[in-house]
């Protein structure tokens, strides 16, 4: 297939109606590693309007539970067996290692196979008691209608599967609008659901830019549901379009999330080292460009020397390079954009008073080989941090950590709080009391208890506060996708005689 020929619109692939097209960059060396079309409004226009058809008049909405659960457990079977490719494919368009792109395949099948059971174990409706005899009462559930999707760049296959699976389980049809900077794990997921069974049309997918494609998606007459994935920014403009015509919307947006370290977690030396090396992982994982990542870490002060001096000597040894490439262990960012903010954020923080206790910078020639032309950033550790500093209260998106200290647990609590997102945070302490209390004042939609970052498809995600509104995966997932009826019926018909005459 033409990779220009990247619009997927009522089954046909083909290019965009005015020919544009994008080129797709390899973060690790600057290079084009593909082009792909560009969407404008008018393929936006014909998208929805496939998707529509779909709906009104297409066998997917009619399809039993049975049969929508058979197309996405085969999407699933499908997934694993071409996982290699799709894992290849993701690490090259968004730079994260090739391990990390096979768990996001894996966790993407594990969310095809969970929603599948779960809309087949469903009863077909909820029996009311009335309180008479004479009425049946009972409440069904029934698919919205369109959907407009919109993902980010830095999950762009899970960020996907979270949304297609659980809409195609319900019964919607969808368009499906991935980021433009990483539509490529997008094109073979269309592709997939094709050959698992999926009816034309049911599944659309546009790739190009937010603006004016995107926003064409989220403002049309014919979607009914809006669920988007990205920065606070396009969200609340994404909310706004949407609300014209008063779509369901769910926002997943950004995080700020705190990670808690008590000195109880640090007293033995395997302790010590599970804190320390979580801490790694929530702030340095795919660069940090993680919506969840663990960009601030809050630590008992009695501990913080020994603790940042650990953890900094370990990020120096990160090893940097190309996702792909064996023995690498963190890709590089995004796109030119993605390191410019960055370095903005860091430079901001140095003059407003941080530490700067390793990185701080791009990879020099004593870092180890890394690719040239790559947009590479050393994971950054940031000491003496407050939360008056930008860098602490707005999301970096970048391998950077910020080190806070508290004396309580009533600190700790108001400092992990002290933010307008609420995704997702962590508190580690040896005191399994103390650690629930925590997990249990915390207003972030996820808490991990002396872990960092696992989560589960039976469980819900997504945030408190400014992180968004609506929750992706478990029960609550699949109900974004739901309009919900009651049909009361009446077994004694007979005039109500309201009204005299
Ligand atoms: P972004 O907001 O720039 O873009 C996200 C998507 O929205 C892209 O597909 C983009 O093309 C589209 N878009 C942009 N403007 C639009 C508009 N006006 N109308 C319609 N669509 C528009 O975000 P990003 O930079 O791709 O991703 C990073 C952000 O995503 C971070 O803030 C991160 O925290 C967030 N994120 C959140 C979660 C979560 O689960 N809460 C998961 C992953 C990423």
């Amino acid at each position: 297939m033409d990779a220009a020929a990247s619009l997927c619109i009522a089954g046909r692939w083909r290019p965009a109606a005015g020919g544009a097209r994008r080129r797709v960059h390899d973060p690790a060396d600057g290079t084009v590693l593909a082009e792909v079309a560009e969407a404008g409004p008018a393929d936006a226009d014909e998208a929805v309007a496939a998707a529509r058809r779909a709906f009104d008049d297409g066998p997917w909405p009619a399809t039993p539970p049975a049969g929508r659960a058979a197309v996405l457990r085969e999407t699933a079977a499908l997934l694993q067996r071409d996982r290699e490719q799709i894992a290849h494919t993701e690490s090259r368009d968004t730079g994260k290692t090739l391990a990390e792109a096979r768990i996001d395949v894996d966790d993407v099948t594990a969310a095809f196979r969970y929603f599948a059971a779960l809309v087949e174990q469903e009863a077909a409706g909820r029996v009311i008691d009335a309180g008479s005899a004479d009425v049946h009462s009972v409440v069904v559930h029934e698919p919205v209608g369109v959907c407009t999707l919109i993902t980010p760049w830095n999950y762009p296959l899970l960020q996907a599967a979270w949304k297609v699976a659980p809409a195609l389980a319900a019964g919607n049809t969808f368009v499906l609008k991935p980021s433009e900077l990483t539509p490529l794990s997008s094109i073979l997921l269309l592709r997939l659901l094709a050959e698992a069974g999926l009816p034309e049309g049911a599944g659309n997918l546009l790739t190009g830019p937010g603006d004016p494609a995107g926003a064409r998606l989220a403002a049309h007459p014919g979607v009914d549901l809006v669920s988007f994935t990205g920065g606070q920014a396009s969200g609340t403009k994404v909310a706004a379009a949407a609300a014209a015509t008063v779509k369901k919307t769910a926002l997943e947006l950004g995080g700020k999330n705190p990670n808690v370290v008590f000195a109880d977690a640090c007293a033995t030396p395997e302790g010590f080292d599970t804190a320390v090396d979580h801490a790694l992982n929530a702030a340095f994982v795919h660069s940090g460009q993680v919506c969840s990542a663990g960009g601030r870490l809050l630590v008992e002060e009695s501990v913080r020397d020994r603790f940042v001096a650990e953890l900094a000597a370990r990020a120096r040894r990160i090893r940097l390079g190309r996702g792909t490439d064996p023995g690498v262990e963190c890709g590089p960012l995004v796109s030119a954009g993605q390191l410019a903010r960055t370095e903005t954020y860091v430079a901001g923080a140095l003059e407003e008073g941080a530490v700067l206790r390793c990185g701080g910078r791009r990879p020099g020639p004593d870092d180890g080989p890394v690719p040239s032309g790559g947009w590479f950033y050393l994971p950054t550790v940031l000491d003496h941090c407050h939360r008056a500093m930008r860098v602490v209260r707005e999301e970096v998106f970048g391998p950077v950590l910020t080190v806070e200290t508290f004396r309580t647990e009533d600190e700790a609590v108001a400092l992990a709080n002290d933010t307008e997102y609420g995704l997702a945070g962590a508190v580690f302490s040896a005191d399994t009391a103390r650690a629930r209390r925590i997990a249990g004042r915390l207003r972030h939609g996820t808490v991990w208890i002396n872990d960092y970052h696992p989560y589960l498809p039976q469980a819900e995600w997504g945030g408190f506060g400014r992180s968004g509104t609506g929750r992706e995966l478990g029960p609550a997932g699949l109900a974004e996708y739901r309009e919900t009826k009651h049909i009361y019926e009446n077994l004694r018909p007979a005039p109500a005689r309201w009204f005299a005459g």
